[in-house]
């Protein structure tokens, strides 16, 4: 290990992680006025100051007692790679030396020709991982700790500062399994979609998981029509299993139970994200099971051709064989979409970037390859 990492908790904590109720009640029981919470959290989320010194409607006494206990924002920005008007990806240094990834996909022209207006960012919910899915960066290495609230909603506003551009499409598909980290999670949308907090759209929030059937179920509760995507991968055990070592836990039966929970919840398609891996899963027999599957839960089925990862074995089919595969799903009336595109430099699988950092500085062993 490292001198680097640090685990002793920072002296002063984060306000990004604190709700509109949080702040009201922390304002009482400092004897001050609950009505401050709101002036605090404009000054978070409307005016997105750098420091607590700039909320200048605060009584001064106010501002230095907050700021004996608060900062704001945990994340320190360390590298960035890309180009200005591409996807880029940002690495982030945490508190205790450890490093996050968050991706930012500027908006781009759709399959009809027209700009679209979204701007979205990628972001993590844990430091490592321990799912272990065979084609992702983020699990080599294994998992080191959850991001608390504050370090979820402080990758936005951290974006936006290297960026100068304004988010309106969350995805959780950065390194982490969000739905292991669910409290926090939890406590992040609030603020990410409250109209006092980050105010963006519950529609314009996906959260990814690799299939935690439990959790899937107790997410569903959350009171805000926010979207689900699954990492499936496989449309049966058999495939599923050499790609996802979650489906020993929970198959796909006990999976699609929960995605029928999630259903008579929430209104939102639920999308299906499959990645293409030759001789491994773009058999058209699982096209077919996959095509019954979407139709089952009436989700939509996106199919991502393998971009290949340091370290992994794996190689993307051919186009012709990964269209095939897309036919069998569209005819059958579902949803689908195929994304060719590649993304070898920075779009490639999350957590490479935070491993090839913690690597060189020693703060974890060089990462061990799949098949292990
Ligand atoms: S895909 Fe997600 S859940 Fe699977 S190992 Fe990577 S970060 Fe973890």
């Amino acid at each position: 290990m490292s001198a680097t990492v640090n685990t002793q908790p920072p002296v002063t904590r984060s306000l990004l992680g604190l709700s509109k109720e949080d702040l009201e009640q922390y304002c009482v029981a400092s004897g001050g006025k609950p009505y401050r919470a709101k002036q605090m959290l404009e000054w978070l989320y409307q005016h997105r100051v750098g420091s607590i010194a700039e909320m200048t409607n605060l009584p001064a006494p106010v501002r230095e007692q907050l700021a004996k206990e608060f900062h704001i924002n945990d994340l320190h920005h360390v590298e960035t790679k890309g180009a200005d008007d591409t996807t880029r990806k940002f690495l982030f240094r945490l508190h205790d030396g450890r490093y996050v990834e968050t991706v930012f996909i500027p908006a781009s022209k759709g399959l009809n020709g027209r700009q679209s207006s979204r701007k979205t960012i990628c972001v993590s919910s844990q430091v490592g991982c321990a799912y272990g899915c065979k084609f992702c960066a983020s699990g080599l290495a294994g998992f080191t700790r959850n991001l608390s609230a504050a370090e979820i909603v402080g990758q936005m506003l951290a974006v936006e500062k290297e960026t100068g551009e304004s988010i309106n499409n969350i995805v959780f598909m950065g390194m982490g399994e969000p739905l292991a980290n669910l409290k926090n999670l939890i406590k992040a949308l609030e603020i990410i979609t409250s109209h006092w907090g980050l105010n963006i759209g519950a529609r314009s929030v996906t959260v990814s998981t690799s299939g935690l059937a439990p959790q899937i179920k107790e997410l569903a509760e959350f009171p805000v029509p926010i979207r689900l995507a699954i990492s499936l991968h496989g449309a049966t055990d058999e495939v599923r299993d050499l790609i996802m070592p979650v489906n020993t836990k929970w198959p796909i039966k006990d999976l699609f139970n929960s995605l029928h929970h999630w259903r008579l919840r929430k209104k939102q398609k639920i999308s299906l994200e499959y990645i293409l891996i030759q001789g491994v899963n773009d058999d058209l027999d699982q096209a077919s099971i996959l095509a019954k599957r979407a139709k089952g839960i009436n989700a939509k089925v996106n199919l991502i051709p393998y971009n290949t990862v340091d370290g992994l074995d794996w190689k993307r089919p051919t186009e012709e064989v990964c269209y095939a595969f897309r036919d069998v799903i569209a005819d059958a009336g579902i949803n689908t979409t195929l994304r060719l595109e590649k993304g070898h430099d920075i779009n490639a699988a999350c957590g490479q970037l935070r491993l090839k950092k913690e690597t060189a500085e020693g703060i974890i062993e060089a990462p061990i390859k799949a098949g292990r």
